[in-house]
This record gives C-alpha cells, sequence and structure tokens, in this order.
C-alpha cells in the first residue's frame, strides 16, 4: 500500500476491539484518525474472547450497531461468575442477557463500521516507537515510515509497546497458574463436563459435528511459554483424565495464565493507553474485551473534543479517574475467580460458600451487575443515584413520536433530555454541540444494582451514556455540568 498522508490528528496503534472501538468513536466526532494494525487480516487466535455482556451490548446499541451483532451470535439469559450461573433476566435493561459470539467474529462486524466511517486502517504495519513533545508525537512505523500527530492511542494489547516506550508502570502480580487451551481431534469420545480435583478445574465439550473437542485443562505446575506443544497438552491429559483419549490431532492450542496487572496512570502526556494495553488479566468472568472497548468509549468523546478545542487538555485526566478503578475492579474479580476454581477441598468448601451467598437475590444483583458492567457508577459527586450511572434506554413520548433514549446517541453527541413540562432555563448558547430533547416518560426509572429511583425532570447525557447531571425542576448546577463536561457555550 502506498502511503502518502503523514499527518493525523489522533494515531491509534492496534487494531483490535479496544482500538477498532476508539476509531469508530472518534469518526463520528469528525476526527482525522488512522489505525496502524500489525496483523495483515482479521484473523483472530480462537482462545479469546467468548461474548459480550449487557453493557458492550448497550454501548453499541447507543450507536444503532448492536443488531449486527446480535443477528451473529447467541443469546444466553445469565452470566458465568467462575463457573456459577447468575440469571440477569430480571435486570431493568433492554439487553438483559450474555451474547455469545467469539472474537473472530466480533472484530471484523466492528471493522466494517469503522470502515463505514471512512477510517484508514494501515494493515500490516507496526509501530515500532516514538518521541513526544509539547505540540504532537512523532510515530515510527515499520517499512521506514513515520507519521505526525496530535495524540497517540496505546491500543496494542498487554505487551504494548506504547505503554513500555512511555515508561507507565505496569504493576500486579505474577501468573500462579497456566491453562492450556484448545481444540482437538481424538481417538476415543471423552465424556464431556466440567471436572474439578486437586489440580484445578477442568472442562471437555463437543464442537459441531465433526468429533471435535474442546478442553481447557488447569496444569499441574505454572508455565509461561505462549506456544504449548503436543507432548505438553497429551501429559496434561494423562495427569488429569489418565489417558490422552487417543489425541490424534491439535487443530490449535494455546496457553494463558492468571498473571494480573494495571497500568499505574492510563495518560502520559500526549499518550494514552486502552485495553489489554492498560490492563491484564485472566479470561474468568469474560470482562477483558468489553473493558476495553467501554475504555474506548469513555475516553472517544473527550479526546476529540480536546482535539476539537471544544475542551481543555485537562478532560482527558478524567479517562483515567473514571476508567482505572473500574480496571482495578475487573482484576479483583478475576483474581477471586480464579482462587474459587482452584483445586482441593479448602477451596471447595469457599467454593460452596460462595454459591450458596450467590444464590441469594441481593449478592446475584451484585456480581451479576459488576460483571455486566451495568453497575458502572463514576464519581461525578453527590446526588440523584442516576449521576455517573449509564442512562437507561427509555421508551419515550416525543413530539415526533415513540422513540427510545439510545437512538438520540447514535451520532455520540450529548444529549439534554427535558422531561417537566416547562423548560425554565436557555441552554442555547451548547445548541452546536448538545441536543434538546423534550419528551414526556410515565413508566418506572429502574436500575440494575439500585432498584426504583425517583424520576428526575431532566437528565444530561454524555456521548458515552453517562448520566452527567440531574435536574429537579430547577437549574441548579446545569451550567456547571454543560461548561465542564461540553465546553463554554458558543
Ligand atoms: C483465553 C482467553 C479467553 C478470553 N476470553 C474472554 C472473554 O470471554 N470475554 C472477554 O471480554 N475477553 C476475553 N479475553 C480477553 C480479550 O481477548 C482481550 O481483552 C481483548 O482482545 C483486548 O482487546 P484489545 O484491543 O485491547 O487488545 P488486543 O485484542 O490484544 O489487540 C491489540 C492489537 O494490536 C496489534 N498490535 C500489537 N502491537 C502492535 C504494534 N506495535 N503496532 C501495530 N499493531 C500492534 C495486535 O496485532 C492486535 O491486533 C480472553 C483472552 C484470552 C487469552
Amino acid at each position: 500500500m502506498i502511503v502518502s498522508k503523514t499527518e493525523y490528528s489522533v494515531v491509534i496503534a492496534g487494531g483490535g476491539p479496544t482500538g477498532l472501538m476508539l476509531a469508530g468513536e472518534l469518526a463520528l466526532a469528525g476526527i482525522d484518525v488512522v489505525v496502524i494494525e500489525r496483523r495483515t487480516n482479521h484473523h483472530v487466535d480462537k482462545a479469546r474472547a467468548g461474548g459480550l455482556h449487557a453493557r458492550t451490548i448497550e454501548m453499541l446499541d447507543q450507536r444503532g450497531i448492536a443488531a449486527r451483532f446480535i443477528e451473529a451470535g447467541q443469546v444466553y439469559p445469565v452470566v458465568i461468575y467462575s463457573l456459577i450461573p447468575l440469571t440477569i433476566a430480571d435486570f431493568p435493561c433492554r439487553h438483559n442477557y450474555t451474547l455469545g459470539l467469539p472474537q473472530s467474529k466480533f472484530e471484523p462486524i466492528l471493522a466494517g463500521w469503522v470502515e463505514e466511517l471512512g477510517v484508514t486502517i494501515l494493515r500490516g504495519r507496526e509501530v515500532m516507537g516514538y518521541t513526544q513533545d509539547a505540540s504532537g508525537v512523532d510515530i515510527q512505523l515499520s517499512g521506514n515510515m513515520s507519521l505526525r500527530a496530535e495524540y497517540l492511542v496505546g491500543c496494542d494489547g498487554g505487551r504494548s509497546l506504547v505503554r513500555k516506550a512511555a515508561d507507565i508502570d505496569f504493576v500486579g502480580l505474577e501468573p500462579s497458574t497456566s491453562w492450556l487451551v484448545a481444540e482437538v481431534e481424538l481417538d476415543e469420545q471423552p465424556e464431556v463436563g466440567m471436572r474439578r480435583d486437586s489440580i484445578g478445574t477442568h472442562g471437555l465439550n463437543r464442537i459441531g459435528d465433526e468429533g471435535l473437542v474442546g478442553l481447557v485443562l488447569t496444569e499441574r505446575q505454572l508455565k509461561r511459554e505462549r506456544d504449548p506443544s503436543m507432548d505438553e497438552l497429551r501429559a496434561a491429559l494423562v495427569d488429569v483424565y489418565g489417558t490422552d483419549f487417543g489425541l490424534r490431532n491439535i487443530r490449535w492450542i494455546s496457553r494463558f495464565t492468571d498473571t494480573t496487572r494495571q497500568a499505574s496512570s492510563y495518560r502520559k502526556g500526549r499518550v494514552l493507553l486502552a485495553g489489554d494495553a492498560a490492563h491484564i488479566h485472566p479470561p474468568h468472568g469474560g470482562q477483558g474485551l468489553n473493558t476495553g472497548v467501554q475504555d474506548a468509549m469513555n475516553l472517544g468523546w473527550k479526546l476529540a473534543q480536546v482535539v476539537n478545542k471544544v475542551s481543555p487538555d485537562s478532560l482527558l485526566d478524567s479517562y483515567t479517574a473514571e476508567r482505572h478503578p473500574v480496571g482495578a475492579q475487573v482484576l479483583r474479580s478475576t483474581q477471586v475467580q480464579v482462587l474459587l476454581n482452584s483445586g482441593g477441598e479448602r477451596h471447595q468448601s469457599l467454593r460452596d460458600t460462595m454459591t450458596e451467598l450467590l444464590g441469594m437475590d441481593e449478592p446475584r444483583r451484585r456480581i451479576a451487575g459488576m460483571l455486566t458492567a451495568l453497575d458502572i457508577h463514576y464519581d461525578l459527586g453527590e446526588g440523584h443515584p442516576l449521576l455517573g450511572r449509564r442512562m437507561p434506554d427509555l421508551e419515550l413520548q416525543t413530539p415526533d413520536g415513540a422513540k427510545r433514549v439510545y437512538s438520540f446517541l447514535h451520532r455520540a453527541q450529548p444529549v439534554y433530555l427535558n422531561l417537566a413540562e416547562h423548560d425554565s432555563f436557555d441552554i442555547s448558547p451548547w445548541a452546536d454541540r448538545v441536543q434538546l430533547v423534550h419528551a414526556v416518560y410515565d413508566g418506572i426509572w429502574a436500575l440494575p444494582d439500585v432498584g426504583e429511583v425517583i424520576a428526575p425532570k431532566a437528565v444530561l447525557i454524555r456521548p458515552d451514556g453517562y448520566v452527567a447531571w440531574v435536574g429537579d425542576g430547577s437549574s441548579r448546577g446545569i451550567f456547571d455540568a454543560l461548561y465542564l463536561w461540553f465546553g463554554g457555550g458558543g
């Protein structure tokens, strides 16, 4: 490919789920963005994410693209916490389910949207290094190319070159356990299902009609090499099941560990981090891809406003302030799940206790709220329970007929939703960037982790779908909130 353009507003290193989502968000705001992706195609290692949680599906719905993913996946009314299924069918949320959709299918659908938005994705190129100064970043690419950008975002995965070159600490825990994950052909047909023993938890399942078997095996001893051999898999099968079931062929195999680390800051000057580049953890609970996509949605509109000079550079500090605690919570959750899945009788007692607790309504809601990320509550100060939480996708009556709240977020623009009969103050100075919607809503206001809340008279909704201000009929705080999040009125 001949690349003539060398200056962009934003360069994204890595076109995985996080980088693609961020590119889409920036493109919606009219930002000149390019994605640099090392892979030459959409091929994704099979041993990666298996699905989307409710909040991620909601976010895709906020952009009007959820149906593309839902059609390609399979709906399950539960989330799985350390192999314990927790129903979420009673959550007050349009997408109260988990969507089974392998990452290998998720990425091409997301890339399709990003390409529709006109984003350039340079495939087969690698970010090799960069230097930043007061006004921008010079980025060296493979093939003796270089680019200049106002901002560089590292969405380049757990081994992020961008993070390492920024010298941002990646603090956490060394691995204690490793797992083999593979799809194999066996001469014998084993009994499928889960098994727990003194080594840990293991699982076998049948895939399709061709006799393929999928397996996850806890290894007796920690191993770190990324590419396990057939002999290692054979030995692990014999260790757990007493036989290798006539292991004949491996379609693919991988190894993962419970290494758990988080970047101490998600920003250094003009360099930002998102997704696995900012946090890594074991896959228990299936939160990695979801957290990365949600990082991207938090960062996208903020970075766009800074580049468009609507907001000061300091708005970007709210990205680390909001997303670092969410990442830390995900890391804690996966550590607990690994412990619950460990082998041995002591852990069985722990597991039994946890299973009993999760049979109760309140703990189930709490843990499922966390796994689905529907419980995220950014600290925007004291106030109505909606403040800092996701806006529910209510069915509104508007002068143009019935409309869902999320339909107003498709272009990633903020919304001032007036639900009172009269609107006593004037937000027209923000009219070029904040949509004003007058509507009536007579139904119940409920949040998955809180229950019913008092109906507000108005709400200010950020482009990422979080509530920035809640009105009680007065104008108290609205102008401060508009100024803080969306810059000075024009
Ligand atoms: C076994 C396993 C199971 C998992 N299960 C789940 C699950 O059920 N649910 C879930 O949500 N998550 C799961 N995950 C985690 C999920 O796969 C990751 O969290 C997700 O892929 C992170 O997306 P990302 O875009 O941040 O990083 P990545 O997907 O790692 O993407 C980074 C991209 O950057 C590219 N790149 C790297 N370096 C450079 C460079 N220097 N220049 C240019 N390009 C570069 C890479 O080629 C890659 O495409 C699982 C992971 C594993 C290993």
